[in-house]
């Protein structure tokens, strides 16, 4: 946990936050700005800055599966969804506390912006 660090603050539930399903393992919130339909954001409740920095592959699988989870709750799971982790500047991380998005509900493009 950083004190400082803003999802550990929604985690520890201190700043409100949208949630959507929650273990002891990881949180899924709705992001505040959403890109898309459905745009869900899922964080381990550990403190890890990006990926770059992760070292746990249950941690990590974990925001894989509570993302198929929440497709699935949020019936997306037959259309489709894409996930996405934004890894520092070139993929224009702004929150250094590692995430999934879950973004759904409307076609994507591809390759991504
Ligand atoms: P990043 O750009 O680091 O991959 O994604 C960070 C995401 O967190 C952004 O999509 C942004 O809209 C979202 N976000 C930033 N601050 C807050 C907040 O206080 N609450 C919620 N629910 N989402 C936030
Ligand atoms: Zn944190």
């Amino acid at each position: 946990m950083a004190d400082d660090c803003l999802f550990c603050r929604i985690a520890r539930d201190e700043i409100p936050a949208k949630i959507v399903a929650s273990d002891e393992h990881v949180v899924a919130f709705r992001d505040i700005n959403p890109q898309a339909p459905t745009h869900v954001v899922i964080i381990p409740r550990a403190h890890i800055p990006s990926l770059n920095e992760a070292d746990d592959a249950a941690t990590i699988g974990r925001l894989s599966l509570m993302a198929a989870k929440v497709a699935r709750m949020e019936g997306l799971a037959e259309r489709g969804y894409r996930t996405v982790v934004n890894t520092n500047a070139d993929a224009a991380q702004t929150v250094f506390h590692v995430h999934l998005h879950l973004l759904g509900g409307r076609a994507m493009g591809w390759p991504p912006g």
